[in-house]
Formats: C-alpha cells, sequence, structure tokens
C-alpha cells in the first residue's frame, strides 16, 4: 500500500524560505499543529501550523485567504483554537486539511499573497496544551529499557515472562501533564533507603524518562473494541514526551500496584503535534526478532507487519545551571532509534488499550514509555545510564551527575530522516528543575 502523496514530496518547496532550509524541523512536507497565541495582550487561541521559522496562524489564515471547498469548514475549529473538535473530525478531514494546508504554503500558490500576512514568529509566541487531556496511559514500549531496568531490580529474570505478549501500561496523571517551557518542582515523597524506616523529603533521584507521547485523536465508545485494522486512523499524531520520574519514591511505593506519586507530580510534552500523515515516509515493517513469539491475533495485522513502525531519531539532552551561566551548549545524554527501541507499534498499544472495551476519547494521551537503545549507554534515562544510581555520568564541564540537580534543563527531541524522504522534526521539550518546597 502506498502511504505517501503529493504533500510528502521531497521536490516540494514552500515560498516560506526559511522552510526550504536543508535539515529544517519544519519543511513543508512536516506541517505540525499548535494551540498558540501571542504573547503579548489577551488575543483568544487559536491553532499554528509550523513552517519554516514561521508560524503561520490559522485564525488569520481562515479570515484573509481564500480556501477550496469545504476546507473552511474543517479550519473553523482550528481557527477558534479548539484542537480537539478538529481531532474529533477523524482521519478523513485531518488528511484533507493537509493537504489545503501543502497546497496554501507551496511556491507558486496563489494564496501566497494572503497568508503572508497571517505569518507569526515563534518567539512572540505562548504555547498550551492542544486540548484538555482526560486521560493518560503510560506504555512500556522500550524493550532495552525494560531489560536493564529489570536487571537493576531482578538480575536474575530482567524482563518478566509477559513482556513479549502484553503491551505493559498503567493509568497515569493527565491533570500534571504541562508544555514546554514550565518549570518542574523536584517532587516531595516517600522513600526507604539503608536506613531501617521511611523518611518524607524532597527525592533525591530525580530523573528523565525519553519518550514519545502520541494523541488520540477519533475515539471509540465504552465497550467497543478498536481492531488492528481501525487503530491507526484513531491517532491524530506524536510528541516528545518526558515523564519526569522520583526513582527513591518509584523503588518504595511501586509494589503491587505500580508507580504513583513517582510520577503524577509532572509529565511535559512539546505543544506541536506532527501527524500520522506526516510519517508517512518514515513508515517501516514491525518484525519481531529470530525466536521471539508472535503477537496474538488482536495485536497482529498486514498493514502492521508491512507498515507499522517508524523509523525515528529521539534524543534527551542536558544543560546544568553551571553550563548555562558558561554559555556552554547542552550536551545529548541519551539517543535511540524507535525502530531498535520500540517492541510494540502504536496501532498495537491502542488495540491493546482497547481490547477490554476501554473507550479512549479525543485529547487522550499514550506514552510509548522510555524509549532506549541496544547498546551501553544509549538508556533513555539516568537511572540506566548511572547503572541504578552506582557510577555518576562525567559531563563535559567537569560536573558529574547520577540523576537530576536543581537548575538542570533536560531536552527532548525526536526527528525522522530518511533516503528519499525530506528530514522532518518532532520540535523538542524542554523542562528545568525547580528546587522543592
Ligand atoms: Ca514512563
Amino acid at each position: 500500500m502506498l502511504l505517501t502523496d503529493s504533500t510528502h514530496d521531497p521536490a516540494l518547496t514552500s515560498w516560506v524560505e526559511s522552510a526550504n532550509a536543508p535539515g529544517h524541523d519544519f519543511p513543508i512536507q512536516n506541517l505540525p499543529l499548535a494551540r498558540l497565541r501571542p504573547a503579548s495582550g489577551d488575543e483568544p487561541w487559536r491553532a499554528g501550523v509550523a513552517i519554516g521559522d514561521h508560524v503561520l496562524d490559522l485564525k488569520l489564515a481562515l479570515e484573509q485567504s481564500p480556501w477550496g471547498d469545504g476546507i473552511e469548514a474543517l479550519l473553523e475549529p482550528l481557527a477558534a483554537g479548539d484542537a480537539a473538535a478538529f481531532m474529533a473530525l477523524g482521519a478523513r478531514a485531518w488528511k484533507l486539511v493537509r493537504e489545503a494546508l501543502s497546497m496554501a504554503l507551496a511556491e507558486g500558490s496563489e494564496q501566497a499573497p494572503f497568508l503572508e500576512l497571517c505569518l507569526l514568529e515563534p518567539h512572540r509566541l505562548e504555547y498550551s496544551l492542544p486540548c484538555r487531556i482526560g486521560d493518560y496511559t503510560d506504555f512500556y514500549t522500550g524493550i532495552h529499557h525494560a531489560r536493564t531496568v529489570g536487571a537493576l531490580f531482578r538480575p536474575d529474570s530482567p524482563l518478566l515472562p509477559n513482556y513479549p505478549w502484553v503491551p505493559i501500561g498503567y493509568h497515569g496523571r493527565a491533570s500534571s501533564v504541562v508544555v514546554e517551557g514550565a518549570a518542574v518542582r523536584r517532587p516531595c515523597g516517600q522513600s526507604k533507603g539503608e536506613a531501617s524506616e521511611p523518611v518524607f523529603g524532597p527525592s533525591r533521584r530525580l530523573d528523565y524518562e525519553l519518550e514519545l507521547g502520541l494523541w488520540i485523536g477519533a475515539g471509540n465508545e465504552l465497550g467497543e473494541r478498536v481492531d488492528m485494522a481501525a487503530a491507526e486512523a484513531r491517532l491524530f499524531g506524536l510528541t516528545p514526551l518526558n515523564d519526569w520520574s522520583a526513582r527513591d519514591i518509584q523503588a518504595w511505593e511501586y509494589q503491587p500496584l505500580g508507580p504513583f506519586l513517582s510520577k503524577s507530580f509532572a509529565t511535559s510534552v512539546s505543544p506541536w503535534i506532527v501527524t500520522f500523515d506526516a510519517l508517512a515516509p518514515f513508515r517501516r515493517p514491525s518484525r519481531r526478532p529470530e525466536g521471539e513469539p508472535q503477537p496474538l491475533p488482536y495485536l497482529d495485522s498486514v498493514r502492521n507487519r508491512e507498515s507499522g513502525a517508524i523509523d525515528m531519531h529521539v534524543e534527551a539532552w542536558l544543560q546544568t545551571a553551571r553550563m548555562k551561566k558558561t554559555r556552554e551548549p547542552p550536551v545529548r545524554l541519551s539517543h535511540a532509534n524507535v525502530l531498535e527501541a520500540a517492541y510494540w507499534t502504536p496501532a498495537q498499544l491502542v488495540a491493546h488499550h482497547t481490547s477490554n472495551g476501554c473507550n479512549l476519547q479525543v485529547g487522550d494521551l499514550l506514552g510509548t514509555g522510555t524509549l532506549s537503545g541496544p547498546q551501553p549507554g544509549q538508556g533513555g534515562s539516568l537511572l540506566e545510564l548511572s547503572g541504578g544510581g552506582k557510577v555518576p555520568l562525567q559531563l563535559p564541564g567537569g560536573e558529574r551527575r547520577t540523576f537530576l540537580e536543581d537548575g538542570d534543563t533536560v531536552t527532548i527531541k525526536a526527528y525522522c530522516e530518511a533516503p528519499g524522504a525530506v528530514r522532518i522534526g518532532l520540535g523538542s521539550v524542554s523542562g528545568t528543575i525547580e528546587a522543592a518546597r
């Protein structure tokens, strides 16, 4: 099945010059959406599309430019800043709007003279979450993460027997999902070290988790299962995600019901959503390694086997307070390719989540789980990189880290590149640790 169309054509260029620079996150082949407004004043929220160094304001664009048949009605929820209403329109509407935006922003477009007036400077904008998140579920698809972390807790059986069969997940906290740039206060909690009794206080083992977030567009009715054939059409797009984690609190609280307060204090996402349509050139077969069990039939489909996986690079970067003061650039701590890191595909997560009749709703957020590469040094968290806090990481300026310190800024980035396709980026999400109080 051909996944790509004219919107992915590598020869396509934009009249917004900066979008044509090689290596830019936001070429015309990408077209990610965010909810935003001018930072000064109290103008209403609206959606925007990132194009090169600019953002096309879809409120202005709807007012200022003519659009094709039926497109204006589809753009209205975006112009009104109601991303959830747009996501609820479903996959056909998303594709039509992508095609319309691609034509409008393409070199030679007759809409260019109108839309030139609707371009905003990103640094003059403020961003919000795209919509109210009803529920947030965090999965555990990173098999190398599961193995490494499992080995720290259970050297004899790192990977539990259910791992190759069940996409493991837990229900996270939606209310504390925050958008790019929001400070993250070091949480307080109960932990138990070597002493005979636990103590309450600021976490001393604060960590990041390198993840992707999947946004649910069209949901399903309670009691209705979404099969593999329909699963991917429920997914609107992707964002870099940081699942901040307090390891000392986690280690003490996690048995027997899983993580709770060690995770629910903050989860950071980028405001930009890169749609699944934009990822078409980077879809790859989903294949189980030799000797691994095949997915049960409800988690299997021809399409998933042929193109369920995504060839995407994910990275975590650290800039300490001292590095900021001395103007040293951030240092990359983690990197992985999702193809290698993720044991389950996005469609499998949706099919599994709804397999008991659970209703996903528009704006629900699914985390992939920490994405670690197979090699030592490719851990997607400090827990892995420091061997459970035993081996400090040496930073270029002479500092050392086992876990995060106050003033540290962690940035999660993601991008796709492949021969014959224009590279696209997912932007980034940063958060800075503030002292506990
Ligand atoms: Ca996680």
